[in-house]
């Protein structure tokens, strides 16, 4: 189908941005990669009347450490996340987690920004950004606001940031040395999104595990973090018993609908089985396995 009409902006900062956003309010609504919202408007479920495309605002794309945080531009995109080499020498979830994003065409214009405000429980940063407690920066007329990730995703679809507000930057506590993460995720074939999937991001403490995060993507309404499946690991050797305990509390919190990609009832078990692989990865890397 062919999208309503709409009058097309490209500011160049993120003053311009904001002022734009503020103007139009609901009548308007970003466009970074435009491989979520094109394919909403062509089916009418998005109508927009005003476009503001973000691509040309350089302030918005960049990739740096800053305070102890890796700071990433909201209009940075999966490409630029899978060819930085700070990520990948002090956050290599984030591009193993890129590159199992749909395929590389969409890589090269889907933003993280994107990716993460869509509040499309499809989506794989959520989860990813929910596990490494990162932070998102927002700005509106009203002023600068930061929302937790873990605190960001209200439904499908239904997220924390406000209709006038844009995300500016992604910002995520530098894991420390050590540290050892995974995102896991079952699709159907390249390009897919998941079936289930899985992040785990965790620390060490000699052979104790200090702390850890799991969470999953595609099994709920929005991401889920699963408190209960860290808590089933700090203080253990992450052996089998562990893992099994919290794959079994991260089940318990799956709630999939029965889709095209399978029964709820499997994909419940591939949650658990993606968050077992998730945890048990995340651990052999903390260990320097
Ligand atoms: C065939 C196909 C397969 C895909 N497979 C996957 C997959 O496996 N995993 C996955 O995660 N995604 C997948 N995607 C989605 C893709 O990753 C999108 O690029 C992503 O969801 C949105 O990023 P975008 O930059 O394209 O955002 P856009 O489509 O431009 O925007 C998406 C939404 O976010 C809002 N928005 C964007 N940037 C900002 C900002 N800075 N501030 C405020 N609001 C903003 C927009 O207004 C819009 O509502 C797939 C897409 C396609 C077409």
């Amino acid at each position: 189908m062919i999208p309503g009409s709409f009058a097309y902006h490209r500011p160049a900062s993120v003053d311009e941005a904001v002022a734009l956003l503020g103007q139009f309010g609901e009548d308007g609504k970003v466009l970074a990669g435009g491989h979520s919202l094109i394919p909403m408007m062509k089916l009418r479920l998005a109508t927009p009347e005003h476009l503001i495309d973000i691509n040309g605002i350089g302030e918005l794309k960049g990739i740096r450490e800053e305070g102890g945080q890796l700071r990433i531009g909201a209009a940075a995109t999966q490409a630029d996340i899978l060819a930085s080499d700070l990520l990948a020498n002090t956050c290599p979830l984030l591009p193993e987690a890129a590159a199992l994003i749909a395929d590389p065409q969409i890589r090269y214009c889907g933003t993280l920004g994107g990716n993460v405000a869509n509040g499309d429980p499809g989506n794989d940063m959520p989860a990813v950004m929910m596990a490494l407690a990162a932070i998102y920066a927002l700005r509106g007329p009203g002023g600068a606001r930061e929302v937790a990730a873990r605190d960001f995703y209200h439904g499908t679809f239904d997220t924390a940031l406000a209709e006038n507000e844009l995300l500016t930057e992604i910002r995520i506590p530098t894991p420390a040395p050590g540290h050892g993460a995974s995102y896991q995720k079952m699709k159907r074939k390249v390009g897919d999104y998941a079936t289930a999937a899985a992040a785990a991001v965790l620390s060490f403490d000699g052979d104790r595990c200090a702390s850890a995060a799991v969470t999953l993507t595609n099994v709920g309404e929005a991401a889920i973090f699963v408190t209960e499946a860290g808590d089933a690991l700090v203080g253990t050797a992450v052996d089998d018993t562990a893992v099994a305990e919290a794959a079994a509390r991260a089940m318990a919190l799956a709630a999939p609908v029965s889709d095209l990609r399978g029964p709820a009832e499997y994909r419940t078990q591939m949650a658990g089985e993606m968050a077992r692989r998730a945890i048990r990865t995340a651990a052999a890397r903390a260990k320097g396995g």
